[in-house]
């Protein structure tokens, strides 16, 4: 069997790592193509190298622009890939524009589309990330879920299970990223730039997403109230090229190399990134991923958002959601504790990915069959 990976955003690299891995162990041809979404060395190269997989066979160069433009131009460039690799299914991961893209041009070719991190619902219709995760689910026929809520957002819409009149399957085999941090964290000590942090003694920041960049007063906010952090704990703030970019548009990126305790970095690799994280206080991010990893390693998260599709990092009280604009970062960290319950359990055993490849190693578009260990 042979699928097309299509991936182009930093978290995709360490999601799809794990898999691709299980994939060529169960004897399943991958394909991977990358539209190019993180063009950056440091947002894809160095995903390459740090979580040891084969590069991408297609790098198809498309970023920036609106989302709509983004997602257009990547159509016709996946339909080439595929009309040249004759794929049995397209492996998409998440919720960003090349999810959407990849999706898209599958089914109007009619190839079976496989999503990984299926299910996931922030109940923002408006949000980006919401549009792409609910189009790409109805448009997929074997969908891959973290945990149990996932699945239940799926049925609620009809997708899955005995009723669904299109025979989409919809299994849970916990999340790619718990095999990810199994398989590779861990493996580098701390980035020699914050090697000098005590560990547990500094705040760990990552803010990339358009609502805070493209708004001057959510970010001029942020600088002020990291600035007042600084004054009472490192931070540490590998810093997003979009944001950077932002924050130098902005005039504030200055003042906030300026601010002394404040350690503005590139953006990290995974390894780095993962021993900085659970070296860390506390981490305050804007990040999906960073919340949910923050709470698998047991590092209490501040959310900058109003809302999550990881309800259970809140719901466990390892995470908090202090919305886009918060006032008071300083009081906020200092409460911020690691619950009773101990590090998150519910998004799995770390071996997602082994589950995911013999489902669809077995799979048959016209045979529903259910993936091991998994509930339909
Ligand atoms: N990450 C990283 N280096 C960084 C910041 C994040 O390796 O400097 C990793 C992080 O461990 C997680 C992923 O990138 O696995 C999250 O990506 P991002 O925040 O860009 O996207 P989101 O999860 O919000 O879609």
């Amino acid at each position: 069997m042979k699928v097309v990976t299509v991936i182009g955003a930093r978290p995709q690299y360490v999601k799809a790592a794990p898999v691709s891995r299980a994939l060529a162990a169960a004897g399943v041809t991958e394909v991977l193509a990358d539209t190019g979404q993180h063009h950056d060395d440091n947002l894809s190269r160095v995903f390459i190298e740090d979580l040891r997989m084969t590069p991408p066979a297609y790098v198809l160069g498309i970023a920036g622009g609106s989302h709509a433009e983004m997602t257009g131009r990547m159509l016709p460039a996946i339909e080439q890939v595929l009309d040249r690799e004759q794929p049995a299914a397209v492996l998409v991961y998440g919720d960003t524009n090349s999810t959407l893209a990849g999706a898209l041009t599958a089914a109007k070719k009619a190839v079976p589309i496989v999503h990984v991190e299926a299910g996931l619902r922030s109940f923002q219709a408006t949000m980006p990330e919401e549009i792409n995760r609910r189009t790409v689910d109805h448009l997929s026929s074997l969908l891959f879920c973290p945990t149990q809520v996932a699945l239940d957002n799926l049925a609620r819409e009809g997708i899955g299970g005995p009723f669904d009149r299109l025979a989409r399957q919809a299994h849970i085999v916990g999340d790619v990223m718990v095999d990810a941090l199994r398989l590779f964290s861990g493996q580098a000590p701390r980035h020699p730039a914050i090697a000098d942090l005590a560990a547990g003694s500094y705040v760990l920041v990552t803010a990339h997403r358009a609502e805070t960049t493209a708004d001057p007063a959510l970010l001029s906010n942020l600088v002020r109230q990291l600035a007042a952090l600084a004054a009472d704990l490192p931070v540490v703030f590998p810093l997003h090229p979009r944001t950077r970019k932002a924050l130098a548009d902005l005039g504030e990126l200055h003042r906030l190399t300026e601010v002394p305790n404040l350690r503005l970095l590139e953006p990290l690799g995974y390894l780095d990134f993962s021993a900085a994280l659970k070296g860390a206080r506390t981490v305050i991010t804007d990040s999906g991923g960073v919340q949910k990893e923050a709470a698998i390693v047991g590092v209490p998260c501040l959310t900058l958002r109003n809302e999550t599709e990881w309800l259970e990092t809140v719901e466990s009280g390892w995470n908090r959601l202090i919305g886009r604009r918060p006032e008071t970062l300083v009081s906020l960290v200092q409460s911020a504790s690691p619950p009773s319950c101990g590090p998150l359990t519910v998004y799995g055993d770390g071996y997602a990915a082994k589950r995911i490849a013999d489902c669809l190693s077995n799979w048959d578009c016209s045979e529903p069959i259910a993936a091991e260990g998994s509930q339909r």
